[in-house]
């Protein structure tokens, strides 16, 4: 079943071309790593997707055009590390959890029952539930990673966008959580979309490729991407990473 479907999509800041003209279809259950270089319109793509920029063109979630508001309940959103750098910032884990429902809720967002007993079923799910009550500034980075994982989880959502989840994570740390979403997309069949210069991760655990280049460039399996030539003059040694591994 398509879940998004992205037709013609272009945005602009003031004089400068962002995107030109993207189109993709992403099914249920895709894992899609977003690669390009630095500028390239990977984050811009995210923001359009998430209703964060103006765009020309068309982005349809399950056949319907959608509005923000609507969309917000549909995806869960990861950005680059937010860290926490004032140790002492003044919520728990549950509480930065707990945020996440807001998103889908309208005014007087009241949290009801069923939000902390979402709250608490995401943490216990991603193993961090004995670390409900600490302040987040307390918690190392992977854990922290795990927390915010769980905030983008708890209105379960279709799409999981996760924009370098990993950047500040040691290599532990950034296997674990990769493992996470790799059993969320197969268990639950939750469309990720993952934003990462990590070819190795990439490779590992996504099964389509989309490289932007502010147009789309290649956008296929990894079968497809393997057998594409020109996909060397992007990737560079990067690509042997890949296809090694598919
Ligand atoms: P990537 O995520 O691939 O590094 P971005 O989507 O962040 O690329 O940026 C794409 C292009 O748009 C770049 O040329 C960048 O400088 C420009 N850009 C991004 N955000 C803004 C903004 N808020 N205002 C003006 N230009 C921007």
């Amino acid at each position: 079943m398509k879940i998004i479907e992205i037709e013609g999509l272009s945005v602009k800041y003031h004089n400068i071309e962002a995107l030109e003209g993207v189109s993709f279809e992403a099914e249920s259950g895709d894992y899609i790593g977003i690669v390009g270089p630095n500028g390239s319109g990977k984050t811009t793509l995210i923001k359009a997707i998430l209703g964060l920029v103006q765009f020309e063109g068309s982005i349809s979630f399950q056949g319907k055009n959608f509005s923000d508001w609507a969309l917000s309940r549909h995806v869960g959103y990861l950005p680059q590390k937010v860290s926490f750098l004032d140790k002492s910032f003044p919520a728990t884990a549950k509480e930065i959890v707990l945020s996440g429902v807001y998103c889908c809720k309208k005014f007087p967002k009241r949290l009801t029952h069923e939000d902390y007993a979402a709250a608490e079923e995401t943490m216990s799910a991603l193993g961090v539930i004995n670390l409900k009550n600490r302040l987040i500034g307390k918690l190392s980075g992977g854990q922290q990673q795990r927390i915010l994982l769980a905030r983008a989880l708890v209105h379960s959502p279709e799409v999981l966008i996760l924009d370098e989840p990993t950047v500040a994570l040691d290599p532990q740390s950034r296997e674990g959580f990769y493992e996470i979403v790799e059993k969320l997309n197969r268990e639950k069949q939750v469309t990720i979309l993952l934003v990462s210069h990590d070819t190795g991760s990439i490779g590992k655990y996504a099964s389509k490729l989309l490289y932007l280049d502010k147009q789309m460039i290649f956008y296929g399996t990894f079968e497809e991407f393997c057998k594409s030539s020109k996909m060397t003059d992007c990737f560079g040694p990067g690509q042997h990473i890949i296809c090694h591994r598919h």
